[in-house]
């Protein structure tokens, strides 16, 4: 007999999230995880691993109360956002009855976790300039219990315009939960939703220590959200979402003098990112994209080749589910330099 016969339907059938670290590749330049090229190391101060770690531990969750400005029950910690993403389907939606809705292209992750909760999706597509079709939700609202909008939006880098998100939050009163995925908020924080958590029980708010905070080798991410919401999450996590080093790092990680360093890191990637990006636009065959974020998307009519060439000349970059699209994530300036220069040569040996 078939072992895998005795598993799920739709876990038999399902096709797995292509993390940018299961395709692989061999190369000294990354850039195609939207990580921090930043290596900060960390010492872990309290080595006693014997006992179980808090749930919800009171000085992580304080840590980063002070540096969102928000109050602690109003924080959810987890094993990264996408912990978080999952707690919500599994929290809110009803499995075949129940449907979140998203707005492509954006994270995979949102469908990902649906579908292996056997919780359904609605898609209404981004407009042509990636904002919300406000219209086009409106009429696929029924039955959605979950809103997943990522601003800054994962692959194309722009963010979703706050009058929008608030219709949004205003259209689906009573009805779901608007989620804002801010993984990238970092890069420009005065775009954050944070301060609309008051008047809006029902928005929710995705952070992450992954991306601007260098840190996404350790797994930790926060939910920002109404008490009631964040209660209802709790009683549902694991009993020990986050390990012991963990917690110690992350609390480390959220000091005054790291948090300085962190704002330091962010200013020289945004820097990088306009360097990067008035070189690319220089470049022959190329379209490239305003980004709020720590990468940018471009299109190029021979995408493959170009991420081809690159590829075997040890850059590794993303290919995006756009048509002819490469998401590249900022590195450092020399990293940066040597990309350009690789990209150059090969178009003008290849593109005319
Ligand atoms: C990277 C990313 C995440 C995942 O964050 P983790 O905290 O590493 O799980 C979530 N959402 C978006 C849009 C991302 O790009």
């Amino acid at each position: 007999m078939d072992i895998t016969k005795l598993a799920r339907k739709t876990v038999r059938e399902f096709t797995p999230y292509q993390s940018a670290r299961k395709i692989g590749g061999q190369g000294d330049i990354w850039l195609n995880a939207n990580e921090s090229p930043f290596e900060n190391h960390y010492q872990m101060q309290n080595i006693a691993l014997n006992r179980y770690s808090v749930c919800q531990p009171p000085q992580l969750l304080q840590a980063y109360s002070h540096y969102a400005q928000i109050d602690c029950a109003s924080i959810l910690t987890s094993r990264g956002a996408d912990e978080s993403i999952d707690l919500l389907i599994r929290a809110f939606c009803e499995p075949e009855t129940d449907y979140i809705l998203y707005c492509p292209p954006t994270y995979g992750m949102y469908s990902i976790s649906a579908q292996i909760a056997g919780v359904r999706c609605k898609q209404v597509p981004l407009t042509q300039n990636w904002q919300l079709n406000l219209p086009a939700i409106s009429q696929q609202i029924e039955h959605v219990k979950l809103i997943f909008i990522c601003s800054p939006n994962n692959p194309t880098g722009n963010l979703i315009a706050k009058k929008d998100i608030e219709a949004l939050l205003e259209m689906s009163k009573g009805q779901a939960l608007v989620v804002v995925d801010e993984a990238y908020i970092d890069f420009c924080p005065q775009e954050s939703m944070i301060d609309k958590l008051l008047r809006y029980p029902h928005l929710v708010i995705l952070r992450t220590l992954s991306k601007a905070f260098a840190l996404a080798g350790l797994r930790c991410g926060f939910t920002l959200a109404n008490p009631r919401i964040i209660d209802m999450m709790r009683n549902i996590i694991a009993p020990y979402p986050v390990p012991v080093p963990v917690i110690d790092i992350a609390c480390q990680a959220l000091s005054e003098q790291n948090l300085i360093r962190m704002k330091a890191q962010v200013t020289t990637i945004n820097t990088n990112r306009a360097w990067l990006q008035s070189q690319l636009s220089l470049l022959p065959n190329i379209k490239v994209f305003d980004s709020a974020s720590n990468f940018l998307l471009l299109i190029t009519p021979k995408a493959d080749h170009l991420f081809e060439a690159l590829w075997h000349q040890g850059i590794i970059l993303r290919r995006s589910a756009i048509d002819n699209s490469i998401r590249i994530s900022v590195g450092l300036a020399e990293q940066n330099e040597k990309t350009i220069a690789l990209m150059r040569d090969h178009l003008q040996e290849n593109n005319h």
